[in-house]
């Protein structure tokens, strides 16, 4: 079986392309680019790297950020107040409070705090109550770039089974949410599922989404799946046994290059929508 590959860096490159031709026009027009603001509390290596890539790519098309780095031992209502003071400033369009925070910090009651409108990283309990109505919404970033990377390759989830296996409140669960409002028939896999090789084996698609290095072995996936790989582990490799699962799928992401360039596109494009004044739209079945 030919399998083709979902290219998340190409898609997203289109993606960043149409959010700097927009902003070029409404900067000629007289407005001020839009912001992204980060907020990195504490020091751990690999958050860092995520908010310097995140920072890069506004640059590369045009979008300005705001970088607050605070230190290790902030308290919660020390982030709060950094969070009140950027909802506050009309400068920022978008506020993006790295996850993991360090373990002193009630992340969900900083996360909620988060201006709705200003949530483009979208992980307020609003924004999700929103996606789970199928509104317009900011969605997490991950699920909507797996979404928009599946759309670009004409994936018609209507009726399909998927299986998602993970289900954090950043992926696994919004993108089962997601998928049923595409008219997906979803099975939301977790830590406690049982027999999960026969449940992934009658996945027409499956979305690894554990954080276990290729713990989804390849002779689990059906022959002609579809496979998409959210993992993210040291050393380049997915949740996914790609190798083997790979060339038995239709289509399958990438690690690199798949998912993780999606997510970035996706940041982008919804402070692009906070900067015009909107939310993204509801997600629309194929009829
Ligand atoms: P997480 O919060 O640690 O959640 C992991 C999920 O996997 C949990 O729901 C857990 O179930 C489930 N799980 C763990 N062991 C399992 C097992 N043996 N069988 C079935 N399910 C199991 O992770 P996350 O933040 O969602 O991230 C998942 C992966 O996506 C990671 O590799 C991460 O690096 C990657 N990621 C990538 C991006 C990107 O931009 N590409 C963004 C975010 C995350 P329980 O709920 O029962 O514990």
């Amino acid at each position: 079986m030919k399998s083709t590959i979902l290219d998340g860096k190409i898609t997203s490159g289109k993606i960043k392309s149409e959010i700097q031709v927009s902003i070029q026009k409404r900067v000629q027009e007289g407005y001020l680019a839009p912001c992204l603001a980060t907020i990195l509390v504490g020091d751990d290596p690999a958050s860092h790297t995520y908010v310097n890539m995140k920072i890069k790519a506004c640059e590369s098309t045009g979008m300005k950020s705001k970088k607050i780095s605070l230190p290790a031992d902030t308290t919660t209502s020390q982030l709060l107040e950094t969070i009140e003071k950027l909802n506050h400033d009309n400068t920022v369009q978008g506020i993006l409070l790295q996850h993991p925070s360090p373990p002193q910090i009630d992340e969900r009651l900083a996360f909620d705090t988060i201006l709705p409108s200003k949530d483009v990283d979208g992980v307020t309990t609003f924004n999700f109550g929103r996606l789970a109505m199928n509104s317009d919404t900011f969605f997490p970033c991950t699920p909507y770039g797996i979404v928009l990377l599946l759309q670009e390759y004409g994936i018609d989830l209507t009726g399909k089974d998927v299986v998602v296996v993970g289900r954090s409140p950043i992926l696994g669960k919004p993108m089962a949410s997601m998928l049923t409002n595409l008219d997906a028939t979803v099975t939301l896999c977790h830590s406690r599922t049982k027999n999960l090789p026969d449940i992934i084996k009658r996945g027409d698609i499956v979305i690894g989404a554990v954080g276990k290095p290729e713990f989804i072995k390849g002779d689990w996936i059906k022959e002609g799946a579809i496979v998409v790989d959210a993992g993210y582990n040291p050393g380049n490799v997915g949740d996914i046994e790609l190798g083997v699962a790979g060339p038995k799928s239709s289509f399958y992401t990438p690690v690199p290059g798949g998912v993780g360039p999606m997510t970035i596109a996706v940041l982008l494009l919804q402070t692009l929508y906070s900067w015009e004044g909107r939310f993204s739209p509801p997600l629309k079945a194929e009829k």
